[in-house]
């Protein structure tokens, strides 16, 4: 595998509102985990008349944070990139206490992507609820917040909302979540990716709601921009977009080039494939892994390269 130049973040401070640029300052929630690196990473927009990106996970120490960090300011909107539970659900919350309309794509999409290859256990048959616990008894982060529903739904090239000094832009993104939206500040160049595209990991693609064909198609929509910087909801910026760019979607395709192989090469069930591909990987990320290589199964079935027999676990794939 070609290696993506990943960028780290060294030091989360946790509760307090940095500035990281002229006009965005981030707050951090305390929810690291395996999804989502050092935690949520709240956004806000611009001195005194703001926006707002990603409320963030139901935190009581990360609602005070994002409290205290815009107390006297007037929020004029929040924006949300999807409706994950570690992105969305304190947005009803600051909508409550602001007043500022919530913005989005829309709610949860029911997408049928994949729905042919689902049986009718849960856990294929609904949408990326992806092993939502870790330690601890924490639940968290990559289950999805379905009481979501924004005010305003904007579409793709949209101004999202404006203030004083700052335009932000809709970019639409599907391929994580089909509802996902990407948010551009004009004035700086910088494009607000949520999980769309990460510093620090490649990002889930999970069937139904995730599609790896939109995925591929939004990540070629992000490398035809100019933008200077990427800033994802988990983790540091992007300062150099162009090659990190190239080395997500060289990853992306040769993965797709892996399961096609492995399918020629006689490997029918997902779980084998995930054991010879993902091996260098850390078991505890097999299931997220196992969704990735159904989303590339399926974008392969509809290419024509592969058929199925079987739905769900009892899938077994050939080549055609
Ligand atoms: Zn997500």
């Amino acid at each position: 595998m070609s290696a993506i130049p990943f960028v780290t973040l060294d030091d989360p401070r946790y509760g307090v509102a940095v500035q990281a640029s002229p006009l965005i300052r981030r707050v951090i929630a305390n929810n690291p985990s395996k999804y989502t690196y050092f935690g949520t990473g709240t956004y806000i927009i611009g001195h005194g008349d703001v926006a707002v990106i990603d409320p963030g996970p139901l935190l009581d120490e990360h609602r005070d944070a994002l409290a205290a960090a815009i107390e006297g300011e007037r929020v004029r909107a929040i924006l949300v990139t999807h409706c994950h539970s570690d992105h969305s659900p304190l947005a009803a919350w600051l909508r409550e206490l602001t007043g500022a309309p919530t913005i989005a794509y829309g709610p949860h999409g029911n997408a049928n992507v994949g729905a042919d290859f689902a049986d009718d256990e849960a856990d294929f048959a609904t949408d990326a609820a992806i092993d939502a616990t870790i330690e601890e008894g924490v639940t968290l982060e990559e289950t999805t917040d379905l009481e979501f529903d924004p005010d305003v739904c904007v579409a793709d090239g949209e101004v999202a909302a404006m203030g004083v000094g700052w335009t932000m832009r809709a970019v639409f993104t599907p391929g994580h979540t089909s509802n996902h939206m990407c948010y551009s500040l004009d004035e700086e160049q910088s494009l607000f990716t949520g999980d769309h595209i990460m510093g620090w990991s490649t990002t889930i693609v999970s069937p139904p709601d995730g599609d790896m064909r939109a995925y591929i198609d939004s990540l070629r929509k992000v490398m035809d921009r100019n933008d200077t910087s990427l800033w994802p909801t988990h983790g540091a910026p992007i300062t150099s977009p162009t090659p990190f760019l190239e080395a997500f979607l060289e990853h992306r395709l040769e993965r797709e080039a892996q399961v096609l192989a492995a399918v020629r090469s006689g490997q029918s069930d997902i779980e084998g494939m995930v054991k010879s591909m993902y091996a260098d990987v850390r078991e505890e990320l097999h299931k997220a892994a196992a969704r990735s290589v159904l989303s590339n199964l399926i974008k392969l079935v509809d290419d024509g390269a592969v058929t199925v027999e079987g739905k769900g676990k009892a899938a077994r794939y050939f080549p055609s």
